[in-house]
This record gives C-alpha cells, structure tokens and sequence, in this order.
C-alpha cells in the first residue's frame, strides 16, 4: 500500500506549500512505501498562526482545566482504542517488531494523557506574604499561565510516545502546538491529530507539519509566535536548536542522547541482571535513549557476565519483525546502519575483543547482528559515544569507587542502573551517579508520573510528572494595594 501523507494544520490535511515530498522507505525492504508533505517555513507559518488563534482567542482559549481534562481522557479512550494501529504504524516505520509499542509505548502514552488530565486542574497559583508597597497593605499572588504556542520536535525511535509526553503535558497546561514529527516517522502523530479532532480538541490546536529539521524544525525555532520548543532528538540538532531558539529568548527543553552505564556488582541477581542488560542493550535494536550500552561488570564475574551476555545476543532471532518468532528487526535507516558499522569496526580497530555479533552484510534490509564487546575501556569510541544501534560494551572494574567513577566519566549523563543485593550500596551508588534517572535492580522504568530527563550532554529539562506540566506554564504575579 503506498501511503500519502500530509501536513495536518486547523483541522485538515494540506500537501506543502510548493508540494515537495519526501519518501518514506521500509528499513526490511529499502523499498520506498509511500512519502510525506516536505514542510515549508509557509507551511510552518500558518500552523503556528492557527495555533496562536486558538492560544489567543479561539475556543480553547475559554477551556478552564476540567474541560481540558476531559478532551484530554477522551482523547486517551481513542488512543486506546486504536492501540494495535497505532503501534504497528511506529512498528512499521522503523522496521520494529509491534510487540513492543503494544505492550510499552503505546500504554506509557495512555497512562500520560491520563495522569496529565489529572494535572490539567491543579495548575494552582500561591499567595505569597509580602512586605507591602509604600508603607501601604499588598495581597500578592500567583497565577499559572499556559507558556504559549509550543513547536515539539520528535524523534524517530519512540514516534508516539515521545509525542504524547509533549502533548498530554502541554495540552494540561493550556497550550497549543506545532508537532514536527521526525521525517521518518510521521504517521502515528498525524493519526494522533486526527484523533484529537475527533475528541472534540478544537481546530488548531494541534498541528502537524512533516519535513526536515534544517527545514521544518528550524522555521519552527525561528517563529516569533513560538514561546517554547519542546526537542527530543541528537546532542548536534540540540545545540543547534538551543542556538537559533536560544537568541530569540524562547524556553528550550532538550531531551537529548545517553551512553548509560549498567553497574553490575558481584552480589547482583545474575539471572536479573543478564536479562535487565539483555533488554536495555537490544529492546527497539537498541535505538533508545536510554539503552545501558556500557556494561560495568565487578571482575569476579566479568568473564561470566560477558560470555553469558554474548550467549544472549547470538540467541536473539533477527528478521523481518513482522514474521511470528522475530525478535529483532533492521535498524532504522541506512545512515543508522552505516553508523553502527562503523563502530563496530572502531571497536575492532581499537582493540576490544569481540564475542558477538559484528560488521553486518545483509543482502537487503539494514539488519545488524546483536554485538557484545568485552575486555573494553571506557576511552575506547565504543564506550565513549552513543551508537545508537544493538552493540554492547563491558568493562571491568574491581571497587565501588571505580565502578561510579567509570559510570560517571562521560559527556552524558541519562540514566543508570545499578545491580547489586546489597541495599545500601544500592543507594549510595545511586546517590552518586550524575544522571537524571537511576533504575535499582531495573532497567529504564517509565512511569507517567516520574520526571524524565538527563544531564550534561543529555539535555536540560524534565518531561513527565506534574512537574512536566508545570514546564509549559508562566507564573505570574499580581499585587493588589490593599488600602485602609
Ligand atoms: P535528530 O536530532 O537527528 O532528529 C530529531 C528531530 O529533530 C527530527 O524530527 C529532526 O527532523 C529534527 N531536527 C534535526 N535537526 C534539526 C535542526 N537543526 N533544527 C530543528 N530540528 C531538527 O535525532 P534522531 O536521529 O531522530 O533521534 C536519535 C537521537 O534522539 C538520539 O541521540 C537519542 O538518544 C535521542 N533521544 C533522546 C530521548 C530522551 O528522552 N532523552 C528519547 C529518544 C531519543
């Protein structure tokens, strides 16, 4: 079937403002299977100006917070109920395998557009005691103002999920919005707009425009109308970001990449910890921001832990993931697979022992063997950046003192995870990791409520939680001259 999609701007679907497309390709097949509108700074515009409308004087400028919640509820029942479509269309594009999207995605996305109507009436203000004006009584309070009208820029690796944790949040707080989806992967927030229409969310208040990021997404950071941009997506795209929305004095969120550190001590569950590791090296071909991609292991069970790991990658069935038994698809797009080679072989180069997987020639489909690297150093290319791919880096190490200061010796600063049976150590560790997220015995728990986000190169903001709401507010303050 070939797919033909376009923008999604007040309601309806337009081609580009000169008519440009760009193809979408099937990472199983290299085939081209349909192509989206290639957004214009025209296109951008309008999107932004129906947004504004709406921001400024339309009707869901009138909503007060419980009439957002219940768009937002009902808008989470369609989701729902479209859930196996919604997560074979991520599936699809990305060659991922829908099982996961069904039983990960697609409900974390339900459970925010949830919990986010339940933060839509709590945006409450404060009465703050204040010292008067002029030797004359002040009554000073705060209002929660919706920050404006927001250009999300997502990715491709999670489409849905990552749309919905910008749009639940922004939505609660009164805000509209821009989506520019990742070029790859426009599908399922198309389909999330055209759901919220039939939610009842007014025309405009949810906009797509599909195209390119030097493109679409910088016309999104350069619009006057834009108050924040809400980006999830590479440290490169980010700095540039921050730059161009940065100067106009717009808010910026980035949620950016991660080379996350698994501390494996040798107290842990062996069983636990192999298949947490297991999951976080390879879970969505290993193209998540989170993936624990360098493996600290306590050397008296390095050997172990590594033979067992590379046991795992060789057990892993890759193929077409839409075939029954199929674990493991293609990963994303050339570009994806030419980079994951290409550390793979500077893995080779710079003389970590390969025990699994390795440089993939796959006759058709941008496939690439589960990969265990062992024996590594955390100066080695393969420890240091974000591949972004199924390759897994072990290092060892002898203290708990090392072990942090390894975890910690890198430009990002995402998540962890720290193995262990001993529960003090659990929390000192955990304590002492510079990351935005620590996992206990767990690999990567999302939860609608729990804030997200990371530090150094990983980004600047949270996503989820109340406090994820709160990030597309303004507090305002009003004093009142209270006169005798
Ligand atoms: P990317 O930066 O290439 O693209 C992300 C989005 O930004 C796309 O929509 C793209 O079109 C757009 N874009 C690219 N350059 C832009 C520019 N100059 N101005 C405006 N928009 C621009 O990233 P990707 O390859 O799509 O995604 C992979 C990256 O995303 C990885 O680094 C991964 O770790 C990160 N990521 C982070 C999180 C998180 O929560 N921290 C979650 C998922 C992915």
């Amino acid at each position: 079937m070939t797919e033909h999609l376009n923008h999604f701007i007040e309601g309806t679907g337009c081609e580009a403002s000169d008519g440009r497309r760009i193809p979408l390709v099937d990472p199983v097949t290299e085939q081209v299977y349909g192509s989206c509108a290639r957004g214009t700074a025209d296109d951008v515009d309008r999107a932004v100006n129906a947004a504004h409308h709406q921001l400024e004087q339309g009707a869901w400028s009138q909503l007060d917070g419980a009439q957002r919640a219940r768009l937002l509820l009902k808008l989470a029942d369609l989701v729902e109920r479209d859930t196996e479509l919604l997560a074979d269309m991520d599936a699809n594009a990305i060659g991922r395998s829908p099982i996961e999207p069904r039983r990960m995605d697609v409900p974390n996305a339900l459970a925010n557009l949830r919990a986010a109507a339940g933060w839509a009436n709590q945006l409450e203000g404060r009465t703050i005691p204040s010292g008067g004006y002029f030797g004359t009584k002040t009554l000073s309070y705060t209002v929660r103002e919706p920050v404006g009208v927001v250009g999300a820029i997502v990715p491709w690796n999670s489409p849905l999920m990552i749309t919905v944790w910008k749009l639940a949040a922004l939505l609660a707080a009164g805000c509209t919005v821009v989506i520019k989806p990742s070029e790859e992967t426009p599908q399922s927030a198309l389909h999330l707009a055209a759901l919220a229409r039939e939610a009842g969310f007014p025309d405009g208040v949810i906009n797509v425009v599909t195209g390119y990021g030097a493109e679409v997404g910088r016309a999104l950071c350069e619009h006057p109308h834009i108050a924040k941009i809400s980006f999830t997506g590479s440290p490169e795209a980010g700095r540039e970001i921050q730059r161009t929305a940065g100067v106009l004095f717009k808010h910026v969120a980035l949620e950016l990449g991660g080379k996350s550190p698994q501390i494996v001590f040798d107290d842990a569950s062996f069983e636990d910890a192999l298949r947490g590791c297991t999951l976080g090296l390879f879970a969505n071909q290993g193209q998540i921001c989170a993936a624990g991609s360098r493996i600290l292991v306590q050397r008296g069970i390095a050997d172990r832990f590594a033979a067992a790991l590379a046991d795992a990658a060789q057990a892993v069935k890759v193929g077409d993931p839409r075939e029954p038994g199929v674990q493991m698809g293609p990963v994303a797009k050339k570009a994806q697979f030419d980079r994951v080679n290409r550390y793979i072989q500077l893995g080779i180069d710079q003389g970590a022992t390969l025990l699994a997987g390795g440089v993939s020639t796959p006759e058709r489909g941008w496939f690439v063997r589960p990969t265990i690297f062992a024996n590594a150093n955390n100066d080695m290319a393969i420890a240091r950046d974000e591949i972004f791919g199924p390759v897994g880096t072990v290092i060892t190490f002898d203290s708990e003192e090392e072990a942090v200061a390894l975890a910690n010796d890198s430009t990002y600063g995402l998540a962890a995870t720290v193995w262990t049976t001993d529960l003090v150590r659990a929390h000192r560790v955990a304590g002492a990791v510079k990351v935005g997220a620590v996992g206990v015995n767990c690999w990567s728990p999302l939860d609608a409520n729990l804030p997200w986000g990371g530090v150094k190169t990983s980004g600047i903001g949270r996503e989820g939680g109340f406090g994820g709401a709160l990030a597309y507010t303004e507090e305002k303050v009003i004093t009142v001259l209270l006169p005798k």
